[in-house]
C-alpha cells in the first residue's frame, strides 16, 4: 500500500482521530502495534485478552492504545518510562509475547525538519517556515509507513510474566479527606485508613 492509502485507511485515521494530529511518532506506533499484532496473531482487545507495555510516553503511545485496545483506562496498558520507541505484547490467551523495538539507525532525524521544528516552538517560524514544516512532516510520516519492517523494528519473542488483571474494589471514604478510595489503595497511619495523598501529606 502506498502512504496515501495506509493514511486513508480506517484504522490509521482512528489513531489520528484520537492522537489530535498526523506526525511521524504516530506513524511509528502504528508500524509497531500492527507488527506486533501480526505477530502475536491477535485481535484487538475487547477486554483484557492482551496486554501492552509501552517504553515511551511519546506520540506512537497512543497509536498503540488504539490500534491493540490496550488502554490506560482498561488496566492492560502500562508504561515504563525507558524513552525507547518499543512495545511489548503479551496475550492472556496463549501466554506468548512479543517485544517490537525501532532500531537505532531506522530512522535518522532530519536537520531540516529539526531546524523547523525549533523554529515553530520559539515562536520565530514565518508562513514559509511552516509551509517547509508541513511537507516534510507528511513526507516523514510516509516514509515511515512504507519502510520495510525489517528496516524500520527489531522484533523478538519474548517470556514476560503477565502483570495481574485489573482490580476493582469498592471505595471506601478516607479518614482524613473523606474522599471515596478504591479500599485496596488506603493505607494504616496512626490507626487511620488513609489516602496515598493524605497518608503522603
Ligand atoms: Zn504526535
Ligand atoms: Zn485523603
Amino acid at each position: 500500500m502506498s502512504a496515501e492509502e495506509i493514511m486513508d485507511s480506517e484504522d490509521f485515521r482512528k489513531c489520528v482521530e484520537f492522537h489530535g494530529h498526523l506526525c511521524p511518532g504516530l506513524s511509528m506506533g502504528f508500524r509497531a502495534a500492527k507488527t506486533a499484532m501480526e505477530r502475536l496473531n491477535a485481535l484487538r482487545s475487547e477486554d483484557e485478552e492482551i496486554v501492552a507495555i509501552v517504553e515511551t510516553d511519546a506520540c506512537c503511545a497512543d497509536a498503540i492504545q488504539v490500534l491493540t485496545g490496550c488502554t490506560f483506562g482498561k488496566g492492560n496498558f502500562i508504561y515504563k518510562d525507558h524513552g525507547k520507541v518499543a512495545v511489548t505484547l503479551l496475550s492472556r490467551n496463549t501466554g506468548e509475547g512479543v517485544r517490537v523495538v525501532l532500531k537505532p539507525d531506522a530512522f535518522k532525524p532530519d536537520p531540516a525538519h529539526m531546524a523547523l521544528i525549533q523554529k515553530i516552538t520559539s515562536g520565530t517560524a514565518d508562513e514559509n517556515d511552516r509551509k517547509a514544516f508541513d511537507g516534510l512532516h507528511l513526507k516523514r510520516t510516509g516514509d515511515v509507513l512504507t519502510l520495510p519492517e525489517e528496516k524500520l523494528f527489531t522484533v523478538q519473542k519474548v517470556n514476560v510474566e503477565l502483570p495481574a488483571r485489573a482490580q476493582i474494589a469498592p471505595s471506601v471514604p478516607c479518614d482524613f479527606c473523606r474522599e471515596g478510595v478504591m479500599g485496596t489503595k488506603l493505607q494504616k497511619k496512626n490507626g487511620k485508613n488513609l489516602c496515598r495523598a493524605c497518608a503522603g501529606g
